[in-house]
């Protein structure tokens, strides 16, 4: 059961549904965001009476939740979310929820130098991308492997942002990185191999910033939702859920993307799902054809790699589109999108 408090309610009446929940005996688990408390509760609810906490005095509503994730469920909140990321020159971008357009993250794997971030923003722009992609801190298999350029490659993201009017989304890789990498970025992507770094995602959600949220390689679509309910429990609200492909027994492809995961996880949960076929196939020739896929499932977005030389690429090179066929790619999702009533 989640307990929505009233906005307003004072500290004495949290108290006490704090106090009846302890009472109940179950945990409450608080969570404090700008205008309402929401309090959670932890423990086996079914012979709980929820009238008693519908009549304490603070409480807007109760709402019972069986799922183990609560907030991110879609018992919790029935609409979709729309989160709203602070483009540059003042553009709002809304991500999540018809009829708000599908939102289209490029760029490429890694910001390798200000040149080629430049060149890559300035094509995907024109090609009708309103988000910026490019880590700084690279998550790599091997210690040996590029690494990524830190804050210079941040600050080089921030340049392009604000010279062609795009949305900036990077990798944090640690909970120390957290307020840097917040500084410059509009979306705090969480890898795929961080997906169950909880002190990472207490973190991202202390911060308050939108943050894409990468499904584990090797995780369910029910451990996704759980980890994106510890960025919702610190009171951010703002998560995107991401399938970027799972490990199965195919081989030909890097992994292999659940396309069921779109309309799963829409149907579970409230939040916008994006998916990245880019890290879901591992070779550009199949990210067009996935990409249509996700968008005719019901994707809210896709994150797509892009460089502008993808032979010289120092991470993901053969997954990664040039600029021309990318803009295909925008013009090709674009018709699929206007055949599910969405628009980019
Ligand atoms: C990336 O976006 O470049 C990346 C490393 O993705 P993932 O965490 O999904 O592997
Ligand atoms: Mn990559």
């Amino acid at each position: 059961m989640v307990i929505i408090m009233k906005a307003g309610a004072s500290a004495q009446e949290v108290g006490a549904v704090v106090k009846h929940i302890e009472q109940v005996g179950m945990r409450a688990h608080l969570s404090q965001g700008e205008e309402r408390t929401i309090i959670g509760m932890v423990g086996d609810e079914r012979p709980v009476d929820r009238t008693v906490f519908e009549l304490m005095s603070g409480v807007d509503r109760v709402v019972p939740i069986l799922r183990p994730y609560k907030l991110a469920s879609r018992d919790f909140k029935k609409d979709d979310t729309v989160i709203l990321i602070n483009g540059a020159h003042g553009h709002p971008i809304k991500i999540g929820g018809a009829p708000n357009p599908i939102a289209l993250m490029a760029g490429p794997c890694a910001a390798e130098t200000r040149d080629q971030i430049m060149e890559s923003a300035r094509a995907v722009k024109q090609a009708g991308a309103h988000i910026l992609r490019g880590g700084a801190y690279k998550p790599r298999t091997s210690p040996y492997s590029f690494q990524g350029h830190g804050e210079d490659a941040l600050k080089w993201m921030a340049e392009a942002r604000d010279t062609y009017g795009l949305a900036v989304v990077t990798e944090v890789m640690s909970p120390d990185q957290v307020p840097l990498v917040a500084r410059y970025a509009d979306i705090l992507q969480i890898g795929a191999r961080n997906m169950q770094n909880f002190a990472l995602l207490n973190a991202v959600g202390l911060s308050m910033k939108p943050v894409l949220l990468k499904r584990g390689m090797m995780s369910t679509m029910e451990e996704l939702l759980m980890a994106a309910e510890y960025v919702l429990s610190n009171g951010n609200y703002n998560v995107m859920l991401c399938e970027r492909g799972i490990r199965t027994f195919e081989t030909y492809t890097r992994n292999t993307l659940d396309i069921n995961a779109v309309p799963v996880l829409k149907a579970l949960s409230h939040l916008p799902v994006i998916v990245d076929p880019s890290h879901a196939t591992g070779k550009w020739e199949y990210v067009t054809a996935t990409s249509k896929a996700a968008v005719a499932a019901g994707a809210d977005g896709l994150i797509v790699e892009v460089h502008p030389n993808p032979a010289l690429a120092l991470s993901d090179g053969a997954q990664s589109l040039t600029p021309e066929r990318y803009t295909k790619l925008v013009t090709q999702v674009r018709r699929v999108a206007e055949a599910v009533d969405r628009t980019i």
